[in-house]
Protein backbone atom coordinates (compact mmCIF):
# COMPACT_ATOMS: atom_id res chain seq x y z
CA UNK A 1 0.00 0.00 0.00
CA UNK A 2 1.31 3.17 -0.86
CA UNK A 3 2.03 5.98 2.00
CA UNK A 4 0.89 9.41 1.96
CA UNK A 5 3.75 12.40 2.51
CA UNK A 6 2.09 12.67 5.96
CA UNK A 7 2.45 8.74 6.98
CA UNK A 8 5.74 9.11 5.37
CA UNK A 9 7.11 12.27 7.10
CA UNK A 10 6.16 10.41 10.80
CA UNK A 11 8.81 7.92 9.86
CA UNK A 12 11.70 10.75 9.03
CA UNK A 13 13.48 11.78 11.90
CA UNK A 14 11.96 15.69 11.79
CA UNK A 15 15.45 17.28 12.23
CA UNK A 16 14.76 19.48 9.15
CA UNK A 17 18.59 19.53 9.20
CA UNK A 18 18.43 19.82 4.86
CA UNK A 19 21.24 16.64 4.36
CA UNK A 20 19.12 15.67 1.96
CA UNK A 21 19.05 17.91 -0.18
CA UNK A 22 15.31 19.50 0.64
CA UNK A 23 14.57 22.64 3.13
CA UNK A 24 12.52 19.99 5.48
CA UNK A 25 11.67 16.77 6.32
CA UNK A 26 8.27 17.47 5.02
CA UNK A 27 9.51 18.38 1.66
CA UNK A 28 11.20 14.97 1.46
CA UNK A 29 8.61 13.36 2.33
CA UNK A 30 6.19 14.84 -0.33
CA UNK A 31 9.16 13.77 -2.71
CA UNK A 32 9.17 10.13 -1.62
CA UNK A 33 5.45 9.89 -1.63
CA UNK A 34 5.68 10.76 -5.36
CA UNK A 35 8.41 8.49 -5.74
CA UNK A 36 10.48 11.38 -7.07
CA UNK A 37 13.60 10.63 -4.49
CA UNK A 38 15.08 7.54 -3.22
CA UNK A 39 15.36 7.44 0.64
CA UNK A 40 19.01 6.79 0.45
CA UNK A 41 18.93 11.01 0.22
CA UNK A 42 18.30 10.77 4.08
CA UNK A 43 21.70 9.36 5.79
CA UNK A 44 19.48 9.73 9.49
CA UNK A 45 16.60 7.43 8.49
CA UNK A 46 16.20 4.58 11.19
CA UNK A 47 16.43 1.52 10.29
CA UNK A 48 13.03 0.29 11.62
CA UNK A 49 11.62 3.55 9.54
CA UNK A 50 13.81 1.94 6.47
CA UNK A 51 12.14 -1.48 6.44
CA UNK A 52 8.79 0.40 6.75
CA UNK A 53 9.30 2.70 3.86
CA UNK A 54 11.03 0.05 1.26
CA UNK A 55 8.15 -1.29 0.08
CA UNK A 56 6.42 2.51 -0.17
CA UNK A 57 10.01 3.61 -2.16
CA UNK A 58 9.87 0.70 -4.56
CA UNK A 59 8.68 1.29 -7.67
CA UNK A 60 5.38 0.56 -8.35
CA UNK A 61 5.95 -1.20 -11.64
CA UNK A 62 9.22 -3.64 -11.46
CA UNK A 63 12.13 -3.14 -13.93
CA UNK A 64 12.85 -6.27 -16.76
CA UNK A 65 15.39 -6.46 -18.68
CA UNK A 66 16.19 -8.72 -21.47
CA UNK A 67 20.31 -9.00 -22.02
CA UNK A 68 21.66 -10.55 -25.08
CA UNK A 69 25.44 -9.88 -25.88
CA UNK A 70 25.85 -6.44 -24.45
CA UNK A 71 21.96 -5.32 -25.75
CA UNK A 72 20.06 -4.96 -23.24
CA UNK A 73 15.99 -4.07 -23.60
CA UNK A 74 14.09 -2.31 -20.55
CA UNK A 75 10.67 -2.13 -19.59
CA UNK A 76 8.29 -1.26 -16.66
CA UNK A 77 10.13 0.80 -13.56
CA UNK A 78 7.31 3.94 -14.60
CA UNK A 79 5.82 6.03 -11.70
CA UNK A 80 3.04 7.83 -13.60
CA UNK A 81 -0.12 8.08 -15.52
CA UNK A 82 0.24 10.53 -17.84
CA UNK A 83 3.84 11.44 -19.05
CA UNK A 84 3.49 14.87 -18.43
CA UNK A 85 3.07 14.29 -14.64
CA UNK A 86 6.92 13.51 -14.64
CA UNK A 87 8.24 11.06 -17.47
CA UNK A 88 8.24 7.64 -18.54
CA UNK A 89 11.72 5.87 -18.28
CA UNK A 90 11.88 2.88 -20.49
CA UNK A 91 10.15 3.00 -24.05
CA UNK A 92 8.22 -0.56 -25.31
CA UNK A 93 10.79 -2.55 -26.78
CA UNK A 94 9.54 -3.81 -30.30
CA UNK A 95 10.39 -6.93 -31.27
CA UNK A 96 10.15 -9.21 -35.06
CA UNK A 97 8.36 -12.10 -34.27
CA UNK A 98 9.96 -15.08 -36.26
CA UNK A 99 8.00 -18.17 -36.68
CA UNK A 100 10.21 -21.72 -36.32
CA UNK A 101 8.49 -23.48 -39.74
CA UNK A 102 10.63 -21.22 -41.84
CA UNK A 103 13.74 -22.42 -43.21
CA UNK A 104 17.14 -21.10 -41.58
CA UNK A 105 18.36 -19.06 -44.52
CA UNK A 106 14.72 -17.19 -44.51
CA UNK A 107 15.24 -16.44 -40.97
CA UNK A 108 18.29 -15.23 -41.37
CA UNK A 109 17.37 -12.70 -44.33
CA UNK A 110 14.45 -11.78 -42.55
CA UNK A 111 16.31 -11.34 -39.15
CA UNK A 112 19.29 -9.43 -40.73
CA UNK A 113 17.34 -7.07 -42.44
CA UNK A 114 15.50 -5.73 -39.33
CA UNK A 115 18.65 -6.35 -37.57
CA UNK A 116 20.34 -3.55 -39.24
CA UNK A 117 17.28 -1.08 -40.09
CA UNK A 118 17.76 1.86 -38.24
CA UNK A 119 16.06 5.74 -39.36
CA UNK A 120 17.20 9.07 -37.45
CA UNK A 121 14.61 11.19 -36.50
CA UNK A 122 15.29 14.79 -35.21
CA UNK A 123 18.58 13.90 -34.83
CA UNK A 124 18.36 10.54 -32.88
CA UNK A 125 18.66 7.09 -34.67
CA UNK A 126 15.71 5.00 -33.91
CA UNK A 127 16.13 1.27 -34.09
CA UNK A 128 14.45 -2.11 -33.60
CA UNK A 129 15.31 -4.02 -29.94
CA UNK A 130 14.86 -7.66 -30.56
CA UNK A 131 13.38 -10.75 -32.22
CA UNK A 132 10.67 -13.09 -30.86
CA UNK A 133 11.02 -16.60 -32.11
CA UNK A 134 7.99 -18.80 -31.30
CA UNK A 135 7.66 -22.31 -31.55
CA UNK A 136 4.30 -23.19 -34.25
CA UNK A 137 6.18 -26.81 -35.52
CA UNK A 138 5.67 -28.67 -32.19
CA UNK A 139 9.82 -29.61 -32.91
CA UNK A 140 12.81 -28.72 -30.20
CA UNK A 141 14.90 -29.52 -33.17
CA UNK A 142 13.05 -26.45 -35.42
CA UNK A 143 12.85 -24.54 -32.25
CA UNK A 144 16.32 -24.49 -31.44
CA UNK A 145 17.12 -24.16 -35.15
CA UNK A 146 15.06 -21.12 -35.42
CA UNK A 147 16.70 -19.58 -31.94
CA UNK A 148 20.36 -20.67 -33.37
CA UNK A 149 19.70 -18.67 -36.63
CA UNK A 150 17.91 -15.88 -35.06
CA UNK A 151 21.51 -15.19 -33.63
CA UNK A 152 23.81 -15.89 -36.35
CA UNK A 153 21.98 -12.90 -37.61
CA UNK A 154 21.61 -10.97 -35.00
CA UNK A 155 22.91 -9.81 -31.31
CA UNK A 156 19.95 -8.45 -30.19
CA UNK A 157 17.94 -9.31 -27.26
CA UNK A 158 15.25 -12.57 -27.80
CA UNK A 159 12.32 -13.82 -26.64
CA UNK A 160 11.25 -17.40 -26.84
CA UNK A 161 7.44 -18.02 -27.01
CA UNK A 162 6.73 -22.09 -26.60
CA UNK A 163 3.69 -23.74 -24.85
CA UNK A 164 5.64 -26.69 -24.24
CA UNK A 165 8.38 -26.58 -21.52
CA UNK A 166 10.50 -29.00 -23.36
CA UNK A 167 10.84 -27.22 -26.53
CA UNK A 168 11.22 -23.91 -24.70
CA UNK A 169 14.49 -25.48 -22.85
CA UNK A 170 15.90 -26.06 -26.06
CA UNK A 171 15.34 -22.56 -26.91
CA UNK A 172 16.93 -21.41 -24.37
CA UNK A 173 19.82 -23.82 -24.17
CA UNK A 174 20.95 -22.01 -27.57
CA UNK A 175 20.78 -18.56 -25.17
CA UNK A 176 22.64 -19.91 -22.35
CA UNK A 177 24.36 -17.17 -20.46
CA UNK A 178 21.89 -14.19 -21.41
CA UNK A 179 18.48 -13.37 -20.48
CA UNK A 180 15.69 -14.09 -22.90
CA UNK A 181 12.28 -13.64 -22.04
CA UNK A 182 10.27 -16.75 -21.48
CA UNK A 183 6.92 -16.39 -23.02
CA UNK A 184 4.70 -19.02 -21.71
CA UNK A 185 3.39 -20.02 -18.47
CA UNK A 186 -0.02 -20.54 -18.32
CA UNK A 187 -2.52 -22.62 -15.87
CA UNK A 188 -1.27 -25.74 -16.96
CA UNK A 189 2.55 -25.41 -17.28
CA UNK A 190 3.78 -22.74 -15.06
CA UNK A 191 5.48 -24.47 -12.98
CA UNK A 192 7.61 -26.19 -15.44
CA UNK A 193 8.06 -22.73 -17.28
CA UNK A 194 9.35 -21.39 -13.77
CA UNK A 195 11.91 -23.94 -13.14
CA UNK A 196 13.06 -23.04 -16.72
CA UNK A 197 13.26 -19.35 -15.42
CA UNK A 198 15.09 -20.47 -12.25
CA UNK A 199 17.44 -22.24 -14.31
CA UNK A 200 18.41 -19.84 -16.48
CA UNK A 201 17.69 -16.60 -14.75
CA UNK A 202 15.36 -15.42 -17.13
CA UNK A 203 12.34 -13.66 -17.46
CA UNK A 204 9.12 -14.82 -17.33
CA UNK A 205 5.38 -13.94 -18.71
CA UNK A 206 1.98 -15.00 -16.98
CA UNK A 207 -0.57 -15.53 -19.22
CA UNK A 208 -4.14 -15.05 -17.44
CA UNK A 209 -8.03 -14.91 -19.28
CA UNK A 210 -8.84 -12.57 -17.08
CA UNK A 211 -7.34 -9.94 -13.74
CA UNK A 212 -7.66 -12.17 -11.34
CA UNK A 213 -6.16 -15.06 -12.90
CA UNK A 214 -2.82 -13.02 -14.08
CA UNK A 215 -2.99 -11.93 -10.57
CA UNK A 216 -3.26 -15.69 -8.94
CA UNK A 217 -0.82 -16.56 -11.35
CA UNK A 218 1.62 -14.07 -10.70
CA UNK A 219 1.62 -14.95 -6.81
CA UNK A 220 1.94 -18.41 -7.25
CA UNK A 221 5.17 -18.18 -9.91
CA UNK A 222 6.05 -15.25 -7.36
CA UNK A 223 6.65 -18.47 -4.60
CA UNK A 224 8.45 -20.18 -6.80
CA UNK A 225 11.35 -17.47 -5.93
CA UNK A 226 10.53 -15.34 -9.84
CA UNK A 227 10.34 -11.99 -9.12
CA UNK A 228 11.15 -10.76 -13.09
CA UNK A 229 7.52 -11.41 -14.68
CA UNK A 230 5.73 -9.90 -17.51
CA UNK A 231 2.23 -9.82 -17.66
CA UNK A 232 0.65 -11.15 -20.88
CA UNK A 233 -2.93 -11.19 -21.23
CA UNK A 234 -4.76 -13.23 -22.88
CA UNK A 235 -7.23 -11.07 -24.47
CA UNK A 236 -7.31 -10.70 -28.09
CA UNK A 237 -9.42 -7.47 -29.43
CA UNK A 238 -8.34 -4.00 -29.71
CA UNK A 239 -10.39 -2.70 -26.82
CA UNK A 240 -10.00 -5.44 -24.40
CA UNK A 241 -6.27 -5.22 -24.35
CA UNK A 242 -6.32 -1.22 -24.44
CA UNK A 243 -8.88 -1.93 -21.28
CA UNK A 244 -6.70 -4.27 -19.63
CA UNK A 245 -3.41 -2.69 -20.17
CA UNK A 246 -5.15 0.30 -18.76
CA UNK A 247 -6.99 -1.29 -15.80
CA UNK A 248 -3.09 -2.86 -14.93
CA UNK A 249 -1.41 0.15 -14.90
CA UNK A 250 -3.86 1.88 -13.04
CA UNK A 251 -3.76 -0.76 -10.43
CA UNK A 252 0.18 -0.61 -10.43
CA UNK A 253 0.49 2.90 -10.76
CA UNK A 254 -2.19 4.23 -8.24
CA UNK A 255 -3.13 1.42 -6.17
CA UNK A 256 0.26 -0.18 -5.73
CA UNK A 257 -1.12 -2.98 -6.57
CA UNK A 258 1.80 -5.40 -6.30
CA UNK A 259 0.51 -8.69 -8.25
CA UNK A 260 0.21 -6.90 -11.34
CA UNK A 261 3.00 -4.33 -10.98
CA UNK A 262 5.28 -5.76 -14.06
CA UNK A 263 5.09 -4.90 -17.55
CA UNK A 264 2.58 -5.98 -20.32
CA UNK A 265 3.92 -7.60 -23.38
CA UNK A 266 1.25 -7.21 -26.37
CA UNK A 267 1.73 -9.76 -29.93
CA UNK A 268 0.22 -7.11 -32.06
CA UNK A 269 1.54 -9.60 -35.03
CA UNK A 270 -1.88 -11.95 -33.56
CA UNK A 271 -4.03 -8.52 -34.93
CA UNK A 272 -4.33 -11.00 -38.73
CA UNK A 273 -3.08 -8.56 -41.19
CA UNK A 274 -0.76 -5.91 -41.46
CA UNK A 275 -3.31 -2.67 -41.60
CA UNK A 276 -5.02 -4.35 -37.78
CA UNK A 277 -1.25 -5.01 -36.82
CA UNK A 278 -0.21 -1.65 -37.37
CA UNK A 279 -3.71 0.02 -35.20
CA UNK A 280 -2.76 -3.27 -32.30
CA UNK A 281 0.88 -1.73 -32.59
CA UNK A 282 0.34 1.68 -31.85
CA UNK A 283 -2.07 0.93 -29.96
CA UNK A 284 0.38 -0.70 -27.85
CA UNK A 285 3.05 1.78 -27.35
CA UNK A 286 0.52 4.49 -27.00
CA UNK A 287 -1.15 2.81 -23.47
CA UNK A 288 1.10 0.77 -21.75
CA UNK A 289 2.77 -2.21 -23.04
CA UNK A 290 6.35 -2.93 -21.89
CA UNK A 291 7.19 -5.31 -25.22
CA UNK A 292 5.33 -5.76 -28.35
CA UNK A 293 5.44 -8.20 -30.84
CA UNK A 294 4.94 -7.26 -34.28
CA UNK A 295 5.20 -9.98 -37.66
CA UNK A 296 5.26 -7.45 -40.27
CA UNK A 297 8.89 -5.41 -40.87
CA UNK A 298 9.28 -3.54 -43.70
CA UNK A 299 10.53 0.56 -43.34
CA UNK A 300 6.61 1.95 -44.13
CA UNK A 301 5.67 -0.21 -42.01
CA UNK A 302 8.10 0.30 -38.66
CA UNK A 303 9.03 3.86 -39.23
CA UNK A 304 5.40 5.18 -38.01
CA UNK A 305 5.77 2.61 -35.06
CA UNK A 306 9.07 4.09 -33.98
CA UNK A 307 8.75 7.35 -34.13
CA UNK A 308 5.55 7.38 -32.72
CA UNK A 309 7.16 5.57 -30.07
CA UNK A 310 10.11 7.70 -29.69
CA UNK A 311 7.72 11.08 -29.29
CA UNK A 312 5.58 9.35 -26.34
CA UNK A 313 8.45 8.53 -24.40
CA UNK A 314 10.77 11.86 -24.87
CA UNK A 315 11.50 13.30 -21.88
CA UNK A 316 9.64 16.16 -21.52
CA UNK A 317 11.30 17.70 -19.13
CA UNK A 318 14.40 17.44 -21.35
CA UNK A 319 13.98 18.71 -24.65
CA UNK A 320 15.59 17.36 -28.12
CA UNK A 321 18.85 18.99 -28.89
CA UNK A 322 21.37 19.13 -31.54
CA UNK A 323 24.94 20.08 -31.16
CA UNK A 324 25.78 24.02 -31.21
CA UNK A 325 27.84 24.98 -34.00
CA UNK A 326 27.89 26.00 -37.44
CA UNK A 327 26.32 23.45 -40.16
CA UNK A 328 27.21 23.45 -43.48
CA UNK A 329 24.12 23.10 -45.75
CA UNK A 330 24.52 22.27 -50.10
CA UNK A 331 28.10 23.12 -50.07
CA UNK A 332 28.55 26.80 -49.01
CA UNK A 333 31.29 28.87 -50.08
CA UNK A 334 32.85 32.02 -48.34
CA UNK A 335 30.01 34.02 -50.17
CA UNK A 336 27.14 32.48 -48.71
CA UNK A 337 24.78 33.54 -46.20
CA UNK A 338 24.98 32.65 -42.52
CA UNK A 339 21.36 31.52 -41.17
CA UNK A 340 20.95 31.44 -37.35
CA UNK A 341 18.97 29.38 -35.37
CA UNK A 342 18.52 27.42 -32.03
CA UNK A 343 19.66 24.16 -31.08
CA UNK A 344 16.48 23.04 -30.46
CA UNK A 345 16.19 19.49 -32.25
CA UNK A 346 12.84 20.45 -34.04
CA UNK A 347 13.48 23.92 -34.81
CA UNK A 348 17.29 23.10 -36.29
CA UNK A 349 16.01 20.11 -38.48
CA UNK A 350 12.80 22.62 -39.95
CA UNK A 351 15.38 25.23 -41.02
CA UNK A 352 18.30 22.62 -42.35
CA UNK A 353 15.49 20.96 -44.02
CA UNK A 354 13.96 23.93 -45.79
CA UNK A 355 17.62 25.16 -46.46
CA UNK A 356 18.16 22.00 -47.82
CA UNK A 357 15.14 21.95 -50.37
CA UNK A 358 15.92 25.44 -51.74
CA UNK A 359 18.44 23.57 -53.12
CA UNK A 360 20.57 26.89 -52.22
CA UNK A 361 23.96 26.72 -50.19
CA UNK A 362 24.03 28.69 -46.72
CA UNK A 363 25.92 28.37 -43.57
CA UNK A 364 23.73 27.64 -40.50
CA UNK A 365 24.47 28.72 -37.52
CA UNK A 366 22.91 26.85 -34.28
CA UNK A 367 23.47 28.88 -31.13
CA UNK A 368 23.33 27.16 -27.33
CA UNK A 369 19.63 27.88 -26.24
CA UNK A 370 19.70 25.21 -24.05
CA UNK A 371 17.44 23.18 -26.38
CA UNK A 372 14.92 25.87 -26.64
CA UNK A 373 12.83 26.89 -29.53
CA UNK A 374 13.59 30.56 -31.45
CA UNK A 375 10.42 31.93 -29.61
CA UNK A 376 10.55 30.27 -26.37
CA UNK A 377 14.53 30.62 -26.32
CA UNK A 378 14.56 34.45 -26.51
CA UNK A 379 11.45 34.92 -24.23
CA UNK A 380 13.40 33.11 -21.46
CA UNK A 381 16.72 35.29 -22.14
CA UNK A 382 18.19 32.26 -24.03
CA UNK A 383 18.63 33.46 -27.41
CA UNK A 384 19.33 37.35 -27.67
CA UNK A 385 22.34 39.41 -29.45
CA UNK A 386 24.69 38.54 -26.92
CA UNK A 387 24.58 34.61 -27.47
CA UNK A 388 24.27 35.10 -31.20
CA UNK A 389 27.19 36.82 -31.53
CA UNK A 390 29.24 34.43 -28.90
CA UNK A 391 28.12 31.94 -31.31
CA UNK A 392 29.65 33.44 -34.10
CA UNK A 393 33.28 33.93 -32.12
CA UNK A 394 33.06 30.41 -31.03
CA UNK A 395 32.59 28.95 -34.02
CA UNK A 396 34.76 30.86 -36.01
CA UNK A 397 32.42 31.93 -38.49
CA UNK A 398 34.20 35.05 -39.68
CA UNK A 399 36.96 33.01 -40.97
CA UNK A 400 34.72 30.85 -43.26
CA UNK A 401 32.03 33.54 -44.13
CA UNK A 402 33.99 36.13 -45.34
CA UNK A 403 31.28 38.01 -46.84
CA UNK A 404 29.72 38.69 -43.32
CA UNK A 405 25.88 38.10 -43.99
CA UNK A 406 23.65 37.08 -40.97
CA UNK A 407 20.17 35.82 -41.11
CA UNK A 408 18.19 36.37 -38.22
CA UNK A 409 14.73 34.32 -37.44
CA UNK A 410 12.00 36.56 -38.55
CA UNK A 411 10.24 36.16 -35.08
CA UNK A 412 13.52 37.65 -33.27
CA UNK A 413 13.57 40.51 -35.83
CA UNK A 414 13.64 42.85 -32.67
CA UNK A 415 17.47 41.38 -31.91
CA UNK A 416 18.87 43.29 -35.32
CA UNK A 417 19.62 46.28 -33.81
CA UNK A 418 21.22 44.83 -30.74
CA UNK A 419 23.22 42.13 -33.18
CA UNK A 420 24.32 45.41 -35.62
CA UNK A 421 25.86 46.40 -32.09
CA UNK A 422 27.37 43.38 -31.35
CA UNK A 423 28.61 42.41 -34.78
CA UNK A 424 29.83 45.65 -36.48
CA UNK A 425 31.37 44.35 -39.66
CA UNK A 426 28.15 42.09 -40.18
CA UNK A 427 25.63 43.05 -42.28
CA UNK A 428 22.57 41.87 -40.05
CA UNK A 429 19.16 40.91 -42.16
CA UNK A 430 15.73 39.79 -40.75
CA UNK A 431 14.46 36.35 -42.79
CA UNK A 432 11.29 35.03 -42.37
CA UNK A 433 9.20 33.89 -39.38
CA UNK A 434 8.34 30.45 -40.37
CA UNK A 435 11.25 27.68 -42.02
CA UNK A 436 8.64 27.03 -44.68
CA UNK A 437 9.21 30.37 -46.71
CA UNK A 438 13.21 30.15 -46.08
CA UNK A 439 13.65 28.90 -49.81
CA UNK A 440 11.48 32.00 -51.34
CA UNK A 441 13.41 34.18 -48.75
CA UNK A 442 16.54 33.08 -49.73
CA UNK A 443 15.69 33.20 -53.82
CA UNK A 444 14.66 36.69 -53.16
CA UNK A 445 16.82 38.13 -51.30
CA UNK A 446 19.84 36.77 -51.34
CA UNK A 447 20.62 35.87 -54.84
S1 LIG B 1 18.06 14.59 5.57
FE1 LIG B 1 16.45 13.46 6.59
S2 LIG B 1 16.28 14.44 8.59
FE2 LIG B 1 17.38 15.86 7.27
S3 LIG B 1 15.79 17.19 6.36
FE3 LIG B 1 16.12 15.52 4.95
S4 LIG B 1 14.58 14.04 5.53
FE4 LIG B 1 14.77 15.43 7.28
Amino acid sequence: MALSGIQIYKMLPQTNCKDCGYPTCLAFAMKLAAKQVELDLCPHVSEESKAQLAESATPPQRLITLKANGNEVKAGNEVVLFRHEKTYYNMPGLFVRIKDDLLADAIKEKVAAADTYSTNYVGIDLVLDGFAVEAVSGSSASFSAAVAAVRAASKKPVILIAQDAGVMAEGLKVLDGEAPLIFGAGAENWEAMADLATQYKAPLTVTGNTLDELADLVEKVKGKGIEDIVLAPATRSLHGELTTRVLIWRLAIKKNFRSLGYPVISVAGDAGDPAKEMVSAAQAISKYAGFVVIDSFAPDFVYPLIVLRQNIYTDPQKPIQVQPGLYEINNPKPTDPVLVTTNFSITYFSVANEIEGSGLPAWLLVADAEGMSVLTAWAAGKFDAERIAKSVKAFDVASKATNRTIVLPGHVAVLSGELEEELPDWNVRVGPREAVDIPAFMKQAMT
